[in-house]
C-alpha cells in the first residue's frame, strides 16, 4: 500500500495567499534553558486547510458542523493540469463523476511553490456543474478555490450543496485516480476553517 501525504509545510516564510506578511505564521520557541515549548500563531486557512462555511456565509456553519465522515473516504485525482486559466464546466464534463465523489483537482498550480496571482482556479459555472451532480467535496491544490470573483459565487455554490472545501493541496507527485483519502483537520471549535494533514493511500479501495 502506497501513501501520499499531500499536505503542505507549515513554517515561517512559507508561501500564504497573495504574499501577504500578516498571514505569515509565527512559531516561537519557549524555553528555560531544557525544557521547550513553542507557541504558533497561525491564520486558520495556513497551507492545506479545509474551510468551513463560515469564511464566506454569514452566520454559516462552522468546523464543526463538517462530519469526518465526509472527511475520509474514497477520493478522485482529476489531471487538470492542461486547465490554462480556470476550471469550467466543460472541462469538468469529460470525466466520469458520480454523486457523492470527492474530487481533487490537480493543476500545474501543484507544480510552483510560488504563489502565483493568476492560479488556477474552480469556475461558477464549473462549481455548479458539481453542485447538481452531488458530489460530496472538492480540493484544489490552489490556496484558493476561487480569485477575485465578485461575491465569491464558487464558495456560495459550494458551501450552498453541502460541499466540503479543501485548499492548498500539493498534488504533483500523485497520478489521476482513484485514492482513500484521510483529511483531518485540526479540531478547532466555532471556526471558519482548520489547517489539515491530508493522506492519500493507494490500493485501499
Ligand atoms: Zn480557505
Amino acid at each position: 500500500m502506497k501513501m501520499y501525504d499531500v499536505t503542505g509545510a507549515i513554517y515561517e516564510g512559507m508561501t500564504v495567499y497573495k504574499n501577504k506578511t500578516e498571514k505569515q505564521p509565527r512559531i516561537k520557541p519557549q524555553t528555560n534553558g531544557y525544557v521547550t515549548e513553542s507557541r504558533i500563531e497561525l491564520d486558520v486557512h495556513t497551507g492545506t486547510h479545509v474551510d468551513a462555511p463560515l469564511h464566506m456565509v454569514v452566520d454559516g456553519e462552522t468546523m464543526e458542523s463538517i462530519p469526518m465522515e465526509k472527511l475520509v473516504g474514497g477520493c478522485k485525482v482529476l489531471d487538470l493540469t492542461a486547465v490554462a486559466d480556470r476550471i469550467t464546466r466543460q472541462d469538468l464534463e469529460r470525466f466520469e463523476i458520480e454523486k457523492g465523489d470527492f474530487l481533487l483537482f490537480k493543476t500545474k498550480n501543484s507544480y510552483s511553490d510560488e504563489f502565483s496571482f493568476s492560479f488556477i482556479y474552480l469556475a461558477q459555472d464549473g462549481a455548479e456543474y458539481l453542485a447538481e451532480l452531488g458530489v460530496r467535496g472538492v480540493g484544489t491544490d490552489a490556496l484558493g478555490i476561487e480569485r477575485n470573483q465578485e461575491g465569491h459565487p464558487t464558495h456560495k455554490i459550494l458551501f450552498s450543496a453541502g460541499m466540503i472545501v479543501i485548499e492548498g493541496l500539493r498534488l504533483k507527485e500523485v497520478a489521476e485516480a482513484r485514492y482513500f483519502m484521510v483529511a483531518a483537520p485540526l479540531k478547532l471549535i466555532g471556526t471558519d476553517a482548520a489547517p489539515a494533514r491530508v493522506l492519500l493511500f493507494e490500493g485501499l479501495l
